[in-house]
This record gives C-alpha cells, structure tokens and sequence, in this order.
C-alpha cells in the first residue's frame, strides 16, 4: 500500500519538531546517553511490505518489550501451565512495583510487569540454563529478521542493568520466599536483565512481531513460531497490560494490542493487517514513549486500523 509511505512520512515530518518529548530513562549511562530527538517509525504490512520513516533502522534497546518474546517461549515450552506461577490481569501499578506480590502471595499479576517477566525468565532458566536461554531468546528473534545489522545483546547494557537492578533483586528474593522461583536468584536475573538489553531497529522489531500479526506463524517464512491461541493470548495480554499503568489509556488511544519498553520503543500489532514499531527515547509519566504513544493515535486514526473499529 504505497499510501502507508506517504502516512509514516507524515506523521514523522508532523511530530519531529515537538517540544514536549517526555523524559529519556536515565537509571543507567546507556539509556541516558540515547539522543532525545531519535524517532523511527517502521510498518510491515500483511504483504510484508516495509514502510519506514524517520530513524526506523537505527538499533536502540528494547527493554521490555523482550517481555514479550519471554513469554512467547515460555507459552511454547510449558503452555497454561505457567498461569499458576503468573496471573494475566492488569495490575494497575508501576512496572517495578512489588506491593501486589504480599497479598497475592508471590505471584504476579501478569507477565509484562516486571516481576511476571523474573517469573518467565525463571521458567526459561529451569529449561535451558542462564546461558543457553539466551541464546534461546535470539533463537526465537533472530529468523524473524529480514534485514541485517543491530540485532544482538548488549553487554554493557546488561552489566549496568544487574549493577543498579536493586529492585529487581528485590522482586526476585521476595517471590523466591514463596517457592516461586526455582532457581538461584542470580541465573534467573541474569536472563532478565540480558533480555533487557536486547538491542533491535524498529525496522527488525516489526519483522519480528509479524508472527504475531499472522496468528503465530512468520509471514515470511511459513514457520509456526508459536500456536495461534498463543498469539491471541499474547496481544490480550499486550492491550490489558503492554503499558503499565498506562495500559487503559493506551488503549482508548490507540486501540492495538501494545507493548512498550523505556528505551522508548513500543510494538503494537493491528491483528491481520499490520505490525508495527515505533521508538522515540521520551517517556511520559508511566515510562511509556510519548511521542511513540503520539504517533500510534496518528497512525491508527490515518489507517482506521483500531481493534475496536469493526463494525
Ligand atoms: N530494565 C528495566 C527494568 O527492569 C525494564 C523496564 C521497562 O522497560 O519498562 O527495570
């Protein structure tokens, strides 16, 4: 559709010049380093068609939205099952909070926040072992990808994540006081924050999320990456909580299954139509890219792609 060109275009010349760009992440040098005016937009269409503006193939750290192909593995090795250890509601909270987990008696309230994601990483560890859960993660990534350059972990990234990652420390010991985490805090950690730095283009990030916005199977390859039930489960799961407490108003401005990460990138898919990566290192109040969010609301309402627009 060479209209989607000309929109993505669009919306980067219109926003670029924003003033208002919320505040980069700054908990560790890597992220606080990351230029502010960045902003990439990157849509692959159902035909595979690639529409890109902006800084949509420059690599930038994905955070949590890894939490989203955490999940996929974990949904592949070990099904509903993992529901007893993570709940899959929204929690209403901030992405580190720890409150939830007292009365709810170490389980987290989904596999976005931060916790639910130890929990995930936790399941992937008792499979594989730190080390090779890693490699399983870009395993699962890298086929996707149809163009190269930029896609790999940062190691640096993740050394300084596990430097400051106190909090995290700290949701991981306190869900290991109530048996649910099986392995010694330090390999699980060691995967989450490893995932954390992963590090993609939007351009990649779309590639990737193409499985999803063909119910699970790779658009380019045929492959089944994860079963279609998994891939309604994973995008319910991304519009009730990819934004933290954000989610709801994600949500009503959007109205895409949406995942976002505080390198400022969001993936969000458009069931059967479209997946769709934007970043931009700015972050409103809940963490959530704000000129991301922005571009999504324009790119929705340019396209009429919302979820909720079928009738
Ligand atoms: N590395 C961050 C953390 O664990 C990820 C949070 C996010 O992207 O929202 O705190």
């Amino acid at each position: 559709m060479a209209e989607l060109g000309r929109i993505v275009t669009e919306i980067v010349e219109e926003l670029r010049p924003a003033v208002e760009r919320g505040r980069v992440a700054d908990y560790i040098p890597p992220l606080a380093r990351v230029d502010p005016q960045k902003f990439g937009i990157a849509v692959i269409d159902a035909s595979g068609a690639a529409h890109l503006a902006g800084d949509a193939e420059e690599a930038f750290s994905i955070q949590s939205l890894s939490k989203v192909f955490g999940l996929t593995l974990a949904l592949n090795l070990e099904g509903s099952e993992i529901w007893r250890r993570v709940r899959q509601e929204p929690s209403g909270s901030a992405f580190n909070s720890i409150v939830q987990l007292e009365s709810e008696q170490g389980i987290p309230r989904n596999p976005f926040i931060n916790a639910g994601a130890i929990v995930i990483a936790d399941i992937l560890v008792s499979r594989w072992g730190r080390y090779a859960a890693r490699q399983a993660l870009l395993d699962l990534v890298s086929p996707l990808v149809g163009t190269p350059g930029g896609l790999g972990i940062d190691e640096d990234m993740a050394m300084q994540e596990r430097e400051t990652g106190f909090r995290n420390a700290a949701l991981a010991n306190y869900m290991r006081t109530f048996g649910n985490l099986h392995n010694p805090v330090d390999d699980t950690l060691d995967l989450y924050f490893h995932q954390c730095a992963l590090t993609m283009s939007c351009r990649q990030l779309a590639e990737i999320g193409g499985f999803l916005m063909n119910g699970g199977t790779d658009p380019r390859s045929g492959r089944v990456v994860t079963s279609v039930s998994n891939a309604r489960t994973i995008m319910a799961l991304m519009m009730m909580c990819g934004h933290y407490d954000g989610s709801g108003a994600f949500a009503i401005r959007v109205g895409l299954p949406g995942k976002s990460g505080v390198g400022g990138g969001i993936l969000a898919i458009a069931p059967g139509l479209a997946s769709i990566a934007v970043w931009s290192p700015g972050l409103n109040a809940q963490g959530n890219s704000l000129l991301g969010t922005l571009a999504l609301e324009r790119l929705v309402q340019k396209t009429g792609w919302s979820v909720f627009n079928a009738f």
